[in-house]
């Protein structure tokens, strides 16, 4: 995905525009995306207005970014955990191997900012065995790809080419989706059980208890989080909340605004355990990636210069993202070609403004160049975030 040009964009949409079963996946995984998002609103009618309370805490959080994390890390480590800071992608890597060392199994959760620093590709070549445990993104383990929707991982793939790479581990019998799954877990169950390390992403983190919290749909987060005897969690600056309530409430906006169902699991962890079960050993490594440029410049951590300092071409505004993908479902291009509209980590809709702020701003300018301006994803934005304003602002990068 290194140096994305237009023109490389422009061949990737096209192939992908003739893949018959890829156009099948994405036009099945979005169709319902409206009526599931709605009916997730009526069984939680208080969410469309935590939404608004959440935009405001974070409004306030970019402003006390330092010294919430300063808090955080405070409790957090009282707690008995171990905090790292890591200001680019080599720094969270070098902090990574010294947890993890060379060699081991490691079972990993979804994690974005994983994706960012390509973490499973450098542990892997740093002879660690890695497994993902969500599904889709040990389909996209599988095939060598990245993830095409920020929730969902490999939500254009049908289950004919489900069946197809999961096969040769899971076995041929596999008649339906609940015999994937069940093939899938059965094939984790002894993985989890091996496991040197657990390595987990956080959707939030909660700076007066210390808590790193983080929703799944599987069960996978707890298996991997509980039993290996060492837990990573590898997060970002921006999801530093001030209570743990507002980490909480952000969580379940980020679920609902999803489109796909109700998330099962919200886990909060908040140091090593003291029983019997859970991690004896648990650290947080926080990723800047550029966020601290693009937040206007805040000197606490880099002393380079900001890149975006001219406010019309400010990028901040991105930092509001809680990652629920509903922007990206909502996208009449990412409906018809979904992650071949997309950089490293980060597709379509607010993934153009990500691309810039945390991997290539050459790469997001390319990528800008394929929205309509049509507005769909900020009308839907939880955060109220004018999308298509920073993706036109991409363009002049
Ligand atoms: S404005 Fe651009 S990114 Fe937003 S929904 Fe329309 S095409 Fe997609
Ligand atoms: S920009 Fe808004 S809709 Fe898109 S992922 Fe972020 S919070 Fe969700």
């Amino acid at each position: 995905m290194i140096g994305l040009s237009f023109e490389k964009v422009h061949g990737r949409i096209l192939l992908s525009l003739k893949d018959k079963d890829l156009r099948k996946g994405s036009v099945e995984s979005t169709r319902d995306e409206r009526k599931n998002r709605l009916e997730a609103f009526n069984r939680h009618p208080y969410v469309v207005e935590w939404a608004k309370e959440v935009r405001s805490i974070k409004e306030q959080m970019l402003q006390d970014s330092p010294k919430l994390i300063g808090e955080f890390r405070d409790r957090f480590e009282k707690n008995g955990g171990h905090f790292h800071f890591a200001k680019d992608g080599d720094d969270l890597k070098r902090e990574l191997l010294q947890v993890v060392g060379k060699g081991g199994l490691l079972v990993k959760s979804k994690s974005l900012v994983g994706e960012e620093v390509a973490l499973r590709q450098f542990l892997q070549s740093n002879g660690t065995t890695v497994f993902e445990t969500d599904l889709g993104e040990f389909l996209v383990q599988l095939t060598n790809g990245v993830p095409a929707h920020m929730v969902t991982p490999a939500v254009n793939m049908t289950e004919s080419r489900a069946r197809k790479v999961l096969e040769p581990y899971v076995g041929s019998e596999l008649p339906n989706v609940e015999s994937m799954v069940l093939g899938v877990r059965k094939f984790m169950r002894e993985k989890f059980f091996d496991a040197d390390v657990g390595l987990v992403g956080a959707n939030a983190l909660a700076a007066d208890t210390g808590s790193a919290i983080f929703i799944t749909n599987e069960g996978n987060g707890a298996l991997t989080s509980i039993l290996p005897s060492k837990l990573i969690i590898i997060t970002s600056i921006e999801k530093v909340y001030p209570r743990f309530t507002d980490a909480i409430k952000a969580c379940v906006v980020q679920t609902n605004y999803s489109g796909f169902m109700n998330t099962s699991y919200i886990h909060a962890i908040n140091g090593p355990s003291a029983g019997a079960l859970g991690p004896k050993e648990v650290h947080l490594i926080l990723l800047d990636n550029g966020r601290t440029k693009a937040m206007g410049g805040l000197q606490h951590m880099s002393k380079k210069a900001p890149t975006f300092r001219d406010e019309r071409m400010s990028l901040s505004e991105t930092l509001y993202c809680l990652k629920c993908g509903a922007c990206q479902l909502a996208c009449p291009v990412f409906k018809e070609v979904d992650g071949a509209w997309g950089g490293q980590a980060y597709t379509a809709a607010i993934g153009i403004p990500w691309t810039a702020i945390t991997g290539s701003p050459t790469e997001a300018k390319a990528l800008s160049y394929f929205c309509l301006g049509c507005g769909e994803c900020k009308e839907i934005c939880p955060m109220g975030i004018d999308i298509p304003e920073l993706i036109r602002r991409c363009k002049s990068i």
